[in-house]
C-alpha cells in the first residue's frame, strides 16, 4: 500500500509522522472518511469542503488548495489501484513544541490513506443493528463543536465503550440537554408514516454526507424529511429508526435499549432508502484516472 504524506507517496513501512506532530499530542487536526465505489470517488467535493469547513473552525491553515486535496485523494486512490474501498484523510496542526500552543506549529501535515473497508457484517443489514442509549454525552456546542470533525474522537470513543460493554455495536448519544444527537460514528433517523426526521445539527451532530444524501434522496421517493428534535420517545414509538454514515451507508436498528423498534428489524423505508442511496453510489462520484 502506498500512503500519501505531504505530497509524497510512500510505502506504508515508510509512513511515519513525528511523534511532536500535535495530531498525536493533543487530537489537534481533522479528518474525513471516504468512500470508492466502482472506481470513482463518492462525493469528494463534500468532503473535501467540510475537511476545510472543520479546519476553519480549528484555526488551521492547510498548505493546500482544496482543488489540489481533491487531486492528491483521486492520486492516492490511483496508486493503490483502488477500485472499492475507504480513504481516511488527515490533516493535524503539525509539528510543534510540548505545549498546546498551536502557532508554534510550523505547517499542517496531510496524510491520506486509501484502504479497504471494514462494514458492518451483512446480515446486520437484513436483522437490524441493537443499540442502546449511553450516559457519555455529544459535546456541548461550545466545547468541541460536534460539527467539526477533529481529530480528537476520545468523546465518541467513550461512548462506543459504553455500547461495546453493553454488548452491542452502536449507541445513541444524548446532547447535555437531553435530546438525540447521533450514534458515536454515525448519524440517526426517525421514521414516522411518510416522514423521516433526524436532529438538527445544532443538536450536537456531525453534518453527515450520507445524512445529506439520504435528505435529498428521500423527496423523490415521497418522503418528507424534517430536521426536528428527537427524545429517546421518538425513538422508542418510531415506525422505524436507521444510522447513515459512510463507512455504515444506511443500516437499520432493529432494538434500542432492548425494545423492539418498529417490527424489530429494518422497516420498509429504511430498505427502499438504502436501495436507492447504492444505485446513487453508482452514479456519484469524480473517476479515478
Ligand atoms: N457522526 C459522526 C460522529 C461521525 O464520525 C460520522 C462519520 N463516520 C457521521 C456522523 C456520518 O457522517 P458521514 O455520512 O459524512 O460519514
Amino acid at each position: 500500500m502506498k500512503v500519501y504524506v505531504n505530497g509524497r507517496l510512500v510505502a506504508e513501512q515508510n509512513a511515519k509522522i513525528s511523534v511532536f506532530d500535535h495530531g498525536l499530542l493533543y487530537g489537534d487536526g481533522v479528518f474525513e472518511g471516504i468512500r470508492v465505489y466502482h472506481g470513482k470517488v463518492f462525493t469528494l467535493k463534500r468532503h473535501i469542503d467540510r475537511l476545510y469547513r472543520s479546519a476553519k473552525a480549528i484555526a488551521l491553515t492547510i498548505s493546500m488548495t482544496p482543488e489540489e486535496m481533491a487531486a492528491a485523494v483521486v492520486k492516492t486512490c490511483k496508486a493503490n489501484k483502488l477500485k472499492n474501498g475507504y480513504v481516511r484523510l488527515i490533516v493535524t496542526r503539525g509539528v510543534g513544541t510540548l505545549g498546546l500552543n498551536p502557532y508554534q506549529c510550523k505547517e499542517s501535515q496531510v496524510i491520506i490513506i486509501a484502504a479497504g473497508i471494514q462494514l458492518y457484517p451483512v446480515e446486520l443489514y437484513k436483522e437490524g443493528l441493537s443499540i442502546v442509549t449511553v450516559g457519555t454525552m455529544r459535546n456541548h456546542p461550545e466545547a468541541i463543536n460536534p460539527r467539526i470533525k477533529s481529530l480528537n474522537y476520545l468523546n465518541n470513543v467513550l461512548a462506543k465503550i459504553e455500547a461495546l460493554n453493553s454488548g452491542v455495536m452502536e449507541c445513541v448519544m444524548l446532547n447535555p440537554q437531553g435530546y438525540v444527537a447521533e450514534a458515536s460514528g454515525d448519524n440517526i433517523f426517525v421514521v414516522r408514516g411518510k416522514t423521516l426526521i433526524t436532529p438538527p445539527v445544532w443538536c450536537g451532530a456531525l453534518e453527515g454526507i450520507t445524512r445529506e444524501v439520504v435528505m435529498e434522496l428521500a423527496p423523490e421517493l415521497g418522503y418528507e424529511v424534517k430536521e426536528d428534535v428527537l427524545t429517546r420517545y421518538d425513538l422508542y414509538t418510531a415506525d422505524e429508526v436507521f444510522l447513515t454514515g459512510t463507512a455504515a451507508e444506511i443500516i437499520g436498528v432493529g432494538v434500542i435499549d432492548r425494545r423492539p423498534i418498529g417490527e424489530g428489524k429494518p422497516g420498509p423505508v429504511t430498505l427502499q432508502l438504502a436501495e436507492r442511496f447504492r444505485e446513487f453510489t453508482r452514479q456519484e462520484g469524480v473517476p479515478i484516472q
